[in-house]
């Protein structure tokens, strides 16, 4: 199986969740806009595998947005933008 690609150099261990767009476990988390910033309630998520946006919750696991969270996410130009390179990394890697 895969390493979790989250799980990198600078990944940081978060609770279990699996992602419910590609079925990966997911168990860590890279912050893309600071080195070694921890992830809190509330904070976007990328799978590093399929791109899917998740929240992480107040536990770290992460939760579907609501229909209110991802209309504004999907609006959100910088949200689109980091998705697109979170999938462009990931293909390098293949
Ligand atoms: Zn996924």
């Amino acid at each position: 199986m895969d390493r979790d690609p989250s799980r990198g150099a600078s990944g940081l261990p978060v609770p279990l969740s699996v992602c419910e767009g590609c079925g990966r476990r997911l168990e860590g988390a890279t912050c893309v806009t600071e080195q070694r910033a921890a992830p809190r309630s509330g904070d976007i998520s990328f799978c590093a595998y399929c791109g899917q946006v998740r929240i992480f919750g107040p536990d770290l696991r992460l939760r579907r947005p609501t229909a209110e969270e991802s209309a504004r996410l999907e609006a959100n130009p910088q949200v689109r933008r980091a998705r697109a390179a979170v999938l462009l990394i990931r293909g390098a890697r293949n």
